[in-house]
């Protein structure tokens, strides 16, 4: 969708800090994170909120999930993780998007660190 920084994000218009991709979503570093490690999991295509994005697209963005998770508590030594996805009034990105947030226990990691923590 036009105008939409997600989409931009998922057609690599604009740059991220991504961790993981495949055909249907991409996972990549919050700009501003909550916590070190915390990473949000767009589906490519634009669907809005929960309302609107298809069952099979969540179903995939949970497992993704389930994998972000483990790469976190494996790579960045997270104890505890949190699942997060706002809608309506308390979403600010109106392109559905899942945070997976790491435990404050994890110590404040610069954001260029955490993404090669990641990825190697
Ligand atoms: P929401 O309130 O919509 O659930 O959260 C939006 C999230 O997107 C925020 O945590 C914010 O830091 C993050 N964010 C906003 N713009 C960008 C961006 O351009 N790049 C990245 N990596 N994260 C973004
Ligand atoms: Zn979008």
């Amino acid at each position: 969708m036009k105008d939409c920084i997600f989409c931009k994000i998922a057609n690599k218009e604009i740059p991220a800090k991504v961790i993981f991709e495949d055909d249907i979503c991409m996972a990549y570093l919050d700009i501003n994170p909550l916590h070190s490690g915390h990473t949000l999991i767009i589906p490519k295509n634009h669907f809005t909120d929960l309302d609107d994005i298809n069952e099979e697209t969540v179903a995939h963005i949970i497992m993704i999930a389930k994998k972000i998770k483990k790469l976190l508590e494996e790579k960045i030594g997270a104890k505890g993780i949190k699942l997060v996805q706002n809608n309506g009034t308390l979403q600010e990105v109106k392109h559905y998007h899942m945070h997976v947030i790491p435990d404050c226990k994890v110590k404040d990691i610069p954001l260029d660190e955490v993404y090669k923590l990641l990825t190697k």
